[in-house]
């Protein structure tokens, strides 16, 4: 019988445990916008997924996370994703590393929120006169500081308006639905100025996820860029391979740092989960935004230039 082949595992020199894989989950929500979860449930799955570095980037709200915990295996990044416009078009920027008690950062996260509450209102005297009352004391309710249309498509669901949420933002939440409120976001200018306000570094959320074509993304980058933006998300779930392909090339044209992130919200959706999206290869890693020279002043923790990038 053949002996089982050696197994090699890389040491690192000053301990016997096996050296650090860098997985930096970059983008995720809890029940503080449209997660399911509470943020210490999304911290505990994140250890359990060895996720090395967790940012919370819950919509149009940041709080600070308990780095008080002092967690030996996981750093953890305050965050947001701040829904903005750039010409015509909603756009998503995550800003990483922002100090959550920054004035003008919370003054514009404020204002989101309260204009997030106003389109439920609007949305709840429509969903009244089909019918159906009490939508907003429900979602006041809610642990939610950032009330979203998935909030409104669970109440949908909850009182059998319809089946599921996907019908529930194809006939009433999108566009051309019945229940549709045009959202009131503030410029991607505004959204990327406050993020530095903050000490943070913007971040354009899943790009191959608007509605652009190629040259409209190009020229959406051109104008990140120039308003101060600094890195890409290049690896998210259900990304296309070529896509993956395409915005590497993207970030290098235009000298942005790369991001990755599960964008996840419900540990019920078996399809994602914390620290699930594809690996950047060893070329692309290069440019992974724990590159970034302020990443560094931020990580106390495990230093990255001694971390192996995937
Ligand atoms: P809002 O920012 O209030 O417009 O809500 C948008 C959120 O709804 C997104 O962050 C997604 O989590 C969710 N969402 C958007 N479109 C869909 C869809 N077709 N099905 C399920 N969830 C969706
Ligand atoms: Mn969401
Ligand atoms: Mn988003
Ligand atoms: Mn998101």
């Amino acid at each position: 019988m053949l002996a089982a082949p050696l197994k090699i595992v890389w040491y690192s020199p000053c301990s016997l445990r096996p050296k650090p894989t860098l997985k930096a989950d970059l983008h995720c929500h809890t029940h503080l916008s449209d997660g399911q979860h509470t943020p210490a449930f999304v911290i505990e799955r994140a250890r359990a997924n060895l996720v090395t570095h967790l940012a919370i980037t819950d919509h149009d709200v940041s709080q600070a996370l308990p780095q008080a915990m002092g967690y030996q295996d996981l750093k953890l990044i305050n965050g947001v994703e701040i829904s903005c416009l750039w010409e015509a078009f909603e756009i998503h920027i995550v800003g990483l590393f922002v100090d959550p008690t920054n004035t003008h950062l919370q003054t514009l996260l404020s204002t989101q929120q309260v204009r997030r509450r106003e389109r439920v209102a609007q949305i709840d005297a429509k969903l009244t006169a089909l019918g159906t009352t009490g939508l907003l004391p429900n979602l006041l309710a809610k642990p939610a500081v950032a009330l979203t249309r998935s909030h409104v498509a669970d109440f949908l669901v909850a009182n059998n308006v319809c089946k599921n949420r996907q019908k529930a933002f194809k006939t009433y939440l999108n566009r051309s639905g019945k229940l549709f409120v045009a959202a009131q976001w503030c410029d991607h200018t505004e959204a990327t100025r406050a993020i530095k306000a903050a000490g943070g570094i913007p971040v354009l959320a899943h790009p191959g996820r608007y509605a652009m074509n190629k040259t409209k993304l190009n020229r959406l980058l051109e104008c990140f860029t120039a308003a101060g933006g600094e890195g890409l998300e290049a690896s998210y779930p259900n990304i296309a391979p070529d896509m993956n392909q395409y915005l590497m090339q993207l970030a290098e044209k235009h000298g942005l740092y790369l991001s990755t992130g599960s964008d996840f919200h419900d540990a019920a959706a078996h399809w994602t989960d914390v620290g699930k999206f594809p690996t950047l290869d060893r070329a692309a890693a290069q440019r992974g935004i724990w590159h970034h020279p302020t990443w560094g002043q931020h990580d106390n923790t495990q230093p990255p230039a001694r971390l192996k990038t995937l």
